[in-house]
């Protein structure tokens, strides 16, 4: 078996990381709370991860050159984007550990390849995907069977934040919608009559032992993720349990090494459908920071320097609450202006991380706010309290 990676002062301990989000910079400051020393490859020097690695390789995900750089300072790599070019995380696998491994990598970022997986999980998960076809062609417009309208139409790579999708009520609207894509091959989903949303975040370490943290409901407001509450409230326990048993299938059926998150749908009627997975720590998980005993990205130092995994236990009841650019931003003025922080943490519970983000925009990821209390109900009143400030 291979040995675990300790903190120590030998250089050769390093832990490195492909991209510099916000996800990077909260692992970082995991990683070095236990003793490491983090390398982040990114293109942008001054990036939230950046600010905080102990060395920046600046270079693109794909620069030969960087990558050997990265491998050589680091025993282990991760990534903190899905939308890391597969081929680099192979090429840093031949002298780093690297987790999640390329292979897991490449079938998140791929729609069709994720949808399949999830289909060839079943018999094991016990839950299926939404209806779906891909659409390549004018040709896979026209053999569209009705029973797939109303749908989404999706681009198979780079979407997130709902961006990359196109709500369709007619095979007319998947043509325009289809056309509007720049060619790229997409994948029509039925659109479900959703009750709620849930996600479940993993882990699974090099040696296929395996944990699962509670299970959160997730608010999404413009396609973006706005709050994620833990216990989530409309969460049966019957439900909780399905869910958590599918992520355990799909992670053990990946053979999947690292910090791994599952988005569900729950339909009206109740059933669970498997939506999508981020091979990383999620923003849905983020309230793990502050209510759980192990953060998901401690976790995931554990789960890449091949430790025994954390204790996933939850031991405060939190609403996250996602910061966006919108507000530093008074009504419809262009002018930014700091957001009353003073105000928000004078609330019970509350707990803010900035990413260190020196450009508010709409719509853009700038930080989040956990309130933590001992029941769900005040962590609640404490979040509409901050939503009040904060406008
Ligand atoms: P992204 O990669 O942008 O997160 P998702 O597939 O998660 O893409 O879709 C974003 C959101 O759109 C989901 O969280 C959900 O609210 C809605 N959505 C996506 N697919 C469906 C569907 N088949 N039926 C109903 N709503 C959907
Ligand atoms: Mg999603």
């Amino acid at each position: 078996a291979l040995s675990p990676i300790l903190p120590s002062a030998d250089p050769s301990t390093w832990l490195g990381v492909m991209g510099g989000g916000q996800l990077g910079r909260m692992f970082a400051h995991a990683a070095q709370a236990m003793g490491y020393k983090v390398a982040v490859l990114e293109p942008s020097a001054d990036c939230p991860a950046g600010q905080v690695a102990d060395r920046t390789i600046e270079g693109d995900y794909t620069d030969g050159d960087a990558l050997a750089t990265l491998s050589a300072l680091c025993a282990a790599v991760t990534t903190e984007f899905e939308n890391v070019p597969a081929d680099s995380l192979a090429q840093l696998a031949a002298d780093s550990f690297v987790a999640p491994s390329s292979l897991c990598v490449q079938i998140a970022q791929d729609r069709i390849l994720e949808k399949k997986f999830f289909v060839d999980c079943a018999p094991t998960s016990k839950v299926l995907p939404a209806p779906h076809k891909t659409i390549a062609s004018h040709a896979d417009i026209d053999d569209v069977k009705d029973d797939l309208l109303p749908g989404i139409l999706k681009t198979v790579r780079m979407g997130y934040d709902g961006k990359g999708q196109v709500r369709v009520r007619s095979r007319d609207d998947v043509r325009a919608a289809f056309d509007s894509m720049d060619g790229v091959t997409c994948l029509l989903e039925k659109m479900l009559p959703l009750a709620y949303e849930v996600s479940v975040l993993t882990a699974r370490g090099h040696d296929g032992e395996s944990v699962v943290y509670p299970i959160a409901e997730n608010v999404h407001r413009d396609g973006i993720l706005f709050t994620t509450t833990v216990p989530g409230p409309n969460v049966s326990a019957a439900c909780a349990q399905q869910a958590q048993d599918a992520a355990r299938a799909i992670v053990a059926q990946l053979g999947y090494v690292g910090v791994l998150c599952i988005e569900f749908f729950v339909l009206e009627d109740g059933t669970l459908v498997v939506n999508e997975m981020a091979p990383r720590p999620h923003n849905s998980g983020h309230y793990t920071i502050d209510a759980c005993i192990t953060s998901q990205f401690a976790q995931q130092v554990r789960a890449m320097a091949r430790l025994p995994l954390g204790d996933v236990r939850q031991h405060s009841a939190s609403v996250m609450l996602n910061i966006l650019g919108d507000v530093w931003f008074e009504g419809d003025s262009e002018d930014a202006r700091e957001p009353a922080w003073d105000r928000v943490l004078a609330l019970p519970g509350a707990n803010l991380h900035l990413y260190g983000k020196n450009d508010p925009r709409r719509g853009r990821k700038m930080g989040h706010v956990t309130f933590v209390a001992p029941t769900l109900a005040e962590a609640q009143g404490n979040l509409r309290a901050a939503c009040a400030i904060l406008g």
